[in-house]
């Protein structure tokens, strides 16, 4: 039997999907799979990184290093990068989960060049204008430098991050290619890796010999590529049903006054779960297609809604979506001014997610 609680359905073969629209858009890249933040907040057990590795994936980025044994905890042959590089006295257990460290500063460079014996695989992240991550410009002689050394190894990427990509036609896209040319340029010879999602649809010269994609595989951004199909559906019940006459209010501080004799319904979710307290008075969910505005303040754990215009098509129990295909994260996001990466990487944990294949 199935609870009456907030529910995800988590589409795995629209991930497959949209890695394959990628694979198939970058011809010649390797694919890897950025699967931070436990998957955008899809991950539950690695079932994202288990249809990633399925559908052909053999490289992954995390952030944090716990996230990488994490993963590694169930994954023993795939490569997992941490992109927040080496910090303090982090070597060891890079070495013992088979992490690979993303070095972003020249003392990591030097730290990893040293205690890493395998020489196997070595990743060196440049700023070319994040200012964020990675090597800056003017320490690139450093590196050079060190060419030597960081020839030893079996393979090397030189990688870079898109600060504008999300957006076509913002001329920064180019002028940070440029100046990752620039690097390859003194530092020829390695794999070179530069696009995030954006960068994957800004088109060929972007692709170099691997993408990043992130969010794409989740099913967000689909203004990026059409054939980038929806992938998590958020879904509640009704729990309750009460009746609001005219000039009565809702919820804490009365910030909606009835202009008319109501019907409000209550579902179980609120900012506690990432629904934000933005969307007070100004969110909407869907029953059968239909718009059903939020009413009063989020609280913590509950949402009100005016379901007057379906007062009698609509019973406790049934299920409002908050997204779905015909209304996507991407549109919801749009709601608060958001991006959908916050939408789903805030997903509550108590919610139940059904993966589906
Ligand atoms: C998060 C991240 C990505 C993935 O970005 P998307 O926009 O989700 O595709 C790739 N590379 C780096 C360095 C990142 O931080």
């Amino acid at each position: 039997m199935k609870h009456s609680t907030p529910s995800l359905d988590i589409n795995l073969n629209a991930v497959k999907h949209n890695y394959n629209i990628i694979k198939k858009f970058c011809n010649k890249s390797e694919v890897c799979g950025t699967v931070k933040a436990s998957s955008y907040g899809l991950g539950g057990h690695n079932k994202i990184v288990n249809i990633l590795k399925k559908s052909g994936c053999k490289r992954f980025f995390v952030a944090n290093i716990n996230e990488g044994i994490f993963i590694r905890n169930n994954f023993k042959s795939i490569i997992i990068n941490v992109l927040n590089g080496l910090n303090k006295n982090e070597e060891k257990i890079f070495k013992k989960y088979n992490l690979v460290p993303v070095i972003n500063t020249i003392s990591q460079l030097k730290k990893w060049l040293k205690f890493d014996k395998d020489k196997k695989r070595l990743v060196i992240h440049f700023d070319t204008g994040m200012c964020r991550l990675g090597i800056q410009e003017d320490n690139i002689n450093e590196v050079i430098e060190l060419k030597k050394k960081i020839n030893e190894y079996k393979e090397v990427i030189l990688m870079s991050h898109l600060a504008c990509s999300g957006d076509k036609k913002d001329k920064y896209n180019e002028i940070q290619r440029l100046r990752f040319e620039k690097i390859k340029k003194k530092l020829p010879g390695y794999k070179y890796s530069l696009a995030a999602s954006g960068g994957i649809f800004l088109g060929k010269k972007y692709h170099y010999d691997l993408v990043r994609p992130g969010i794409n595989l989740y099913g967000g951004n689909q203004n990026f590529n059409k054939k980038i199909t929806h992938v998590v559906s958020l879904k509640s019940p009704i729990i309750q049903i009460n009746k609001l006459k005219k000039g009565e209010t809702v919820g804490y501080s009365r910030t909606f006054k009835a202009k008319q004799n109501t019907v409000t319904a209550t579902i179980p979710m609120g900012y506690a779960d990432g629904i934000g307290i933005r969307l007070s008075n100004k969110g909407y969910v869907h029953f059968k297609g239909k718009k059903l505005p939020m009413i009063g303040r989020v609280s913590m754990d509950l949402i009100i809604i005016d379901i007057t215009k379906l007062k009698n098509k609509i019973k406790e129990g049934d299920f409002v979506s908050i997204y779905d295909k015909n209304f996507t994260i991407d549109n919801f996001a749009n709601l608060t001014r958001t991006i959908p990466y916050r939408i789903i990487t805030c997903i509550s944990k108590r919610y139940l997610r059904n993966y589906k294949n």
